[in-house]
């Protein structure tokens, strides 16, 4: 999506060799416009699928799937929640990620009634690196029996594996951005 990988581009940064900070527009100050573009053209990628639901994770997710949801015809957004609270009451499907960015193990949870068994489920996050939290989404719609659709990331970081595991398990991703490698603070990004 060529507006985002200019974004990206223009006003990402690179942390380190792996770490891609884009808090200008996607992660801390949101861009209204760039995440309403971000959300057509993932409707436009999945939409011949027939999604009935978007999932994502709290917190970095939502505004991606909010827009994506949207326009795919004002379907619901159902994001996994991180911590356990007492606002998810009665049984959860769970499964464990591993944070990249935080070096954390998370729990990751979703009340049953709201992933419901057969859905088509259209996975959204703003970032692909190892797949750890794209594969955790694909478990909660395992141990639901629904089925995922697609996964769509804004920004993929390419030199890192998430990309071919998940294509290996069989799933169509689709990224709008590719950073390829990052060198002394400036983000390499495909065309
Ligand atoms: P994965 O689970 O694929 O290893 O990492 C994806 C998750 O970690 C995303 O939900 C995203 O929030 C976060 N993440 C991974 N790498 C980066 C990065 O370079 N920059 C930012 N801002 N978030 C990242």
């Amino acid at each position: 999506m060529r507006e985002l990988v200019e974004a990206v581009r223009e006003r990402g940064v690179g942390v380190g060799t792996d770490v891609v900070k884009v808090d200008m527009f996607l992660n801390h100050r949101m861009d209204t416009e760039l995440y309403v573009k971000i959300g057509q053209a993932f409707a436009a990628e999945f939409a011949h699928k027939k999604p009935e639901l978007v999932l994502t994770v709290e917190a970095s997710g939502i505004a991606g799937a909010l827009t994506t949801a949207i326009a795919c015809g004002s379907i619901p957004v159902v994001f996994a929640k991180k911590s356990r609270t007492r606002n998810v009451t009665g049984e959860v499907y769970e499964s464990r990620v591993f944070s990249f960015t935080h070096g954390v193990e998370n729990h990751i949870r979703v009340a049953k009634q709201y992933l419901p068994q057969g859905a088509r489920v259209l996975i959204v996050d703003d970032f692909l690196a190892n797949g750890e939290a794209a594969e955790g989404l694909c478990e909660l719609c395992r141990q639901a029996g629904a089925e995922v659709i697609g996964i769509g990331v804004c920004v993929e970081k390419s030199f890192q594996p998430g990309h071919q595991k998940l294509v290996d398990a069989g799933y169509h991703v689709h990224a709008l951005a590719k950073v390829t490698g990052i060198e002394d603070g400036k983000l390499i990004v495909e065309d």
